[in-house]
């Protein structure tokens, strides 16, 4: 199949066509590189209406039953959904998430919908490149809600963060302890949390969870939407709440297109992509220079016994390479 007719069929919906284009995407042969790169290219200039929401939680707060659930609703409200992750962990663990579809039975099934498992292998970054790319690929196939799961870990969050529109927190609700082991940097990404599992019959603690939850990210500053994030109860289990949910994030995603924010959002993500490939591609390119390579681990022995001091060393080495005076 060549690349047009690849991209076409591509563009018609077709779910093999757009599999492969992100196979071709997550490729590490050469070979395919310069292939993906032009399916994105095609994909960009395409500029499909979509709206791009991360969901984040610890392990087993239900963010697959959630997605499924969530999914099958934006579907039977008439979207195309296309569900993807961001797992850098998945290689080390041997166990990705999204890897077993069974996981996801409703949506896996849905003609309208498009599950594909985490790129695995690699740094966050480039995992993070790689589903932005396919995300891409499927806002051309004509998915118009993406939904990108990862664990929250802090780090993830932040990568996901430069790729959405919006991101759902999913938490449970404890006796109190609804805000322990979750890091700052996870709440401060979130547009809204979901207080999961509240089929267990104790809503008053629920209740109790989702009050401390609210007077906790009032003391936060907002997001840059302007906007603090709500918190809603539900239970992907059940389906409780689900309609509730996909409402709340129908009404923000309007709501950030309507203010200019959501443009602005994207513009920031391009100019954060654009800046990182740059970084990238200069340290890269630094330690893959022959005359580096041979003299870096003696300049590393240096620094270490105090004979010169790391930034001089750091400068010596740039100015060789031919970035500094
Ligand atoms: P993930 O690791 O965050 O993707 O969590 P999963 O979706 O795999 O869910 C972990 C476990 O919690 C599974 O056994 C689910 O069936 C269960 N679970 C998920 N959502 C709910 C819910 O709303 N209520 C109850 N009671 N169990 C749930």
């Amino acid at each position: 199949m060549n690349l047009n007719n690849l991209f076409e069929r591509l563009q018609d919906g077709d779910r093999v066509a757009l599999a492969r284009a992100i196979t071709l995407v997550e490729s590490a042969r050469p070979e395919d590189k310069a292939m993906a790169a032009a399916l994105v290219r095609s994909a960009l200039q395409l500029q499909r209406a979509s709206v791009r929401i991360g969901i984040t939680g610890i392990p087993g707060v239900g963010k697959s039953t959630l997605i499924d659930a969530l999914g099958s609703q934006l579907t039977a409200e008439g979207h195309r959904v296309a569900v993807l992750a961001i797992d850098p962990s998945s290689a080390r663990s041997g166990g990705s998430i999204l890897g077993d579809k069974t996981r996801m039975e409703r949506l896996a099934a849905d003609p309208n919908a498009f599950v594909r498992p985490s790129p695995s292998g690699g740094t966050l970054g480039g995992v993070a490149r790689r589903t932005r790319e396919a995300m891409l690929l499927c806002e051309a196939a004509g998915y118009d809600r993406i939904l990108i799961e990862t664990v929250g870990v802090g780090q993830n969050e932040a990568a996901v963060d430069q790729l959405t529109d919006l991101n759902l927190l999913l938490m449970i609700g404890g006796a109190g302890d609804s805000l322990q082991g979750i890091k700052r940097g996870i709440m401060e990404a979130a547009d809204l949390i979901a207080i999961n599992k509240t089929d267990g019959g104790n809503e008053q603690r629920n209740q109790r969870a989702a009050m401390d939850l609210r007077l906790a990210i009032a003391l936060l500053p907002p997001r840059e939407s302007g906007h603090h994030p709500d918190v809603l109860l539900c239970s992907a289990a059940s389906g409780n709440g689900i309609a509730r949910l996909a409402e709340a994030l129908e009404h923000m995603a309007q709501r950030d297109m309507q203010s200019g924010h959501r443009l602005q959002r994207r513009q920031a993500q391009s100019r954060w992509w654009m800046r990182t490939a740059i970084e990238e591609a200069l340290i890269d390119g630094f330690h893959a220079d022959a005359r580096i390579r041979a003299l870096l681990p003696g300049m590393e022995q240096r620094v270490q016994q105090g004979e010169i001091s790391p930034f001089d060393a750091a400068h010596e080495l740039l100015r060789l390479y031919g970035h500094a005076d």
